[in-house]
């Protein structure tokens, strides 16, 4: 049995809106998650809702994804976007919002999937009120992310122990790589239950388009030498790496190389500012000709992105899954990627693409002309990419795991609810 039919769970991701655009400040992989792994589950038969924090009055309060599936958003705090670092104090208000919304709606859930270390700390505290189960997923890890820092923010301290803390209470962590279950191991604690199960991606949009017609539809030359980045302008990305890479390697001087660095652009923000830094680096190198920004890329135009692409380069300080990667494989793309968190994980060195030290640019410059400069490798390690994230990373593969999961955690619930059935 896969789940009980029509079981009412909720996911909570409090930063990170499953019904954004993605690809902007502080939108990125845990909002793709929450979201596909949400409808993939309401497909599964359960009843989803995903709770997160409402940022603007012009949002709309609910979103019903389908029949089974929506996002409900709860005021905390002002309408207005506050940075993840600045959110905890108003997570007693989100708590509160969510108890009433569930009053009003007569609601009731066994089991709650927290989301990111703010959402744990909400869902450690419903716990305590209305008696649920926990599941939890990282998707960062503040031991392993303040490592490889400067600015240590204020709101450390808590992240630490909050982390720590909740490893040790919920019923079970999902770990999306056997790399972020060590960490958590030797970081966090030796104690509570760890299971691993991997992000996923939608392997039926990538992979949908060829090379060749995905050039013609972004008007790129049948011979270019392409080279894509996508994701946010966050200096963990490491761009700067994959730009000096660039200036490094055989192709720089080519009149065929191309390089697209895509993902979103705030004004007057942290998005703002990394990408002015890293457009000065492209100017100070004397790359604008050939490097071009187009900021977010909605995930209906990405897989032609991916599938125009020679290679597609994620060069993470630090990356605790790195759902780019497999979107990249799945379209038919190699990667080369920093040899570091799930991308050691995912990329499958010589076979689906390259691993190279982080902020190496001279290894990555390297990865990248070997596959430049040999296309029938380049298809070849595309091919093996494609097949490796269908087989292991299809969201239906992975909601499915999650239910089996949930259905094991409440299992002793619903057998106490079977016998009280039963001696009616
Ligand atoms: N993304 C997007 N448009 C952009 C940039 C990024 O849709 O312009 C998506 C990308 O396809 C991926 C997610 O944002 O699904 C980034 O996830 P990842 O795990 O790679 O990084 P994170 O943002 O979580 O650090």
């Amino acid at each position: 049995m896969n789940s009980k039919a029509g079981q009412r769970i909720a996911l909570i991701s409090v930063h990170g809106d499953p019904a954004i655009e993605i690809g902007k400040e502080e939108a990125g992989g845990q909002n793709v998650y929450v979201r596909h792994v949400g409808e993939a589950l309401a497909r599964l038969g359960w009843q989803v809702d995903m709770y997160t924090r409402r940022i603007s009055a012009a949002q709309d309060a609910i979103v019903q994804h389908s029949p089974n599936c929506r996002t409900i958003r709860l005021q905390a705090g002002n309408l207005e976007f506050v940075p993840r670092d600045n959110l905890f104090e108003y997570l007693p208000e989100f708590i509160k919002n969510f108890q009433l919304f569930q009053k009003q709606h007569n609601l009731s859930y066994e089991l709650v999937h927290t989301n990111y270390w703010l959402s744990s700390w909400v869902g450690m505290r419903l716990k305590e009120l209305i008696g649920c189960k926990q599941v939890h997923t990282y998707h960062s890890i503040g031991a392993v992310k303040y490592n490889t820092i400067n600015d240590i923010p204020p709101i450390a301290t808590k992240r630490l122990e909050v982390e720590r803390q909740i490893l040790e209470t919920a019923e079970t962590i999902v770990a999306t790589s056997p790399q972020e279950k060590a960490h958590m191991r030797q970081l966090l604690s030796t104690k509570g239950n760890i299971n691993i199960i991997p992000c996923g991606t939608d392997i039926h949009s990538f992979g949908s388009i060829e090379r060749q017609a995905a050039r013609a539809e972004l008007e790129l030359d049948a011979e270019a030498k392409l080279v894509l980045y996508v994701g946010r302008f966050d200096q963990r990305k490491g761009i700067e790496t994959l730009v000096r890479a660039v200036r490094e390697s055989k192709f720089f001087g080519n009149e065929q190389l191309r390089v697209i660095i895509g993902g979103g652009s705030v004004p007057g923000q942290s998005d703002g500012i990394e990408r002015d830094r890293i457009e000065a680096i492209v100017k100070e190198l004397g790359m604008t000709d050939f490097v071009k920004f187009p900021g977010r890329l909605s995930q209906d135009i990405l897989p032609t992105y991916y599938a125009a692409s020679d290679v597609c380069v994620v060069p993470s300080h630090y990356e605790p899954f790195g759902l780019v990667a497999i979107e990249a494989m799945a379209s038919g793309t190699p990667v080369v990627a920093s040899d570091v968190g799930g991308l050691q994980f995912t990329v499958v060195p010589e076979e689906t693409g390259l691993l190279a030290p982080p902020q190496n640019f001279a290894a990555f410059a390297t990865a990248i002309d070997r596959i430049l400069e040999d296309t029938e490798w380049r298809d070849k390690l595309g091919k093996t990419a494609k097949k490796h994230v269908q087989s292991n990373f299809s969201w239906d593969g992975v909601a499915s795991q999650l239910s089996e999961l949930y259905s094991e955690i409440l299992q002793p619930a619903l057998i106490l609810e079977e016998i009280a059935l039963l001696s009616k």
